[in-house]
């Protein structure tokens, strides 16, 4: 099994416990990074955008978004997979600034056939152990 990465453990922290199976995380749940996009001041159209497309759960559309600048204020779709089928989908705050932390900004519940969708807009690799 491979370590668990700084996103994987940000990810159990911050989300806390599966919404589908109410285990605490990690719990054999794995997570794949799923969309970004650049969140400054100038770009508030763009942002609200991308969590309208994940609360009306427009997989297709949000994968499209995949702007990362490591100097600005992202947000970061995750989807986390459950073992029993179905999983979540969480948008996430990651500032540039480093004494700011990350804050889970939407969190949508995913039946069983649309992690298959999104799966299908991933590759296998993308998955990690969460
Ligand atoms: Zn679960």
């Amino acid at each position: 099994m491979l370590n668990r990465d700084t996103t994987a453990q940000m990810l159990s922290r911050k989300v806390g416990k599966c919404d589908l199976c109410g285990q605490a995380l990690p719990a054999r749940h794995t997570y794949a990074k799923f969309a970004s996009t650049i969140a400054d001041k100038e770009r508030i159209p763009q942002v609200e955008e991308f969590f309208l497309k994940l609360e009306k759960h427009d997989w297709k559309a949000l994968h499209t978004y995949n702007e990362f600048d490591g100097s600005k204020n992202a947000v970061v779709a995750y989807v986390i997979a459950c073992p029993q089928g179905g999983g979540m989908v969480v948008g996430i705050r990651s500032p540039a600034e480093f004494y700011e932390s990350d804050e889970v900004h939407a969190q949508e519940m995913v039946p069983p056939a649309e992690i298959t969708t999104i799966s299908k807009l991933l590759s296998s690799g993308e998955w990690r152990p969460l």
